[in-house]
């Protein structure tokens, strides 16, 4: 062998990482999507949060994802971190969108226009009923 030994991927990544609040966020070297990641070898990238995950908690079953409960992409704390399948990962983050909410994304009032609930395959989507009730009025105009 020669050189030094590389230093694994977990090293490389909590040495980016900064502490913050009780998580651990990576800010530099982020995908696309702001999820932190880590080279292996010269072409391969692994997503930082399932490495960190995978070295301190345990392997993450086939088909499952990982919920930030801190709702911190980039965030590399295993502990922050729930294995979950896929639809409940779009759940919580439905949950999480609509938490507390009092307007819309156009700004109605919910506690007056009211809230739809669709379900959407495995997802139980919500809908401020005033921006559906004009959605369907666009769709019937065109
Ligand atoms: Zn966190
Ligand atoms: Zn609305």
């Amino acid at each position: 062998m020669k050189g030094p030994k590389p230093r694994p991927a977990i090293d490389r990544l909590l040495a980016k990482a900064v502490e913050e609040d009780g998580c651990w966020l990576v800010k530099s070297g982020l995908a696309p999507n702001g999820y932190s990641q880590v080279s292996v070898g010269s072409a391969r990238k692994l997503i930082g949060h399932r490495v960190a995950y995978e070295f301190f908690i345990s392997d993450i079953p086939p088909g499952l994802e990982i919920d930030h409960i801190c709702l911190r992409r980039n965030c590399v704390n295993p502990w922050h971190m729930d294995p979950v399948t896929h639809a409940e990962n779009m759940r919580r983050q439905h949950e999480a969108l609509w938490h507390g909410r009092k307007t819309c994304a156009r700004g109605h009032q919910l506690a007056d226009a009211g809230v739809i609930t669709k379900q959407s395959g495995a997802l139980t989507v919500r809908i401020c009923a005033a921006c559906y009730r004009e959605n369907n009025r666009k769709d019937r105009a065109a």
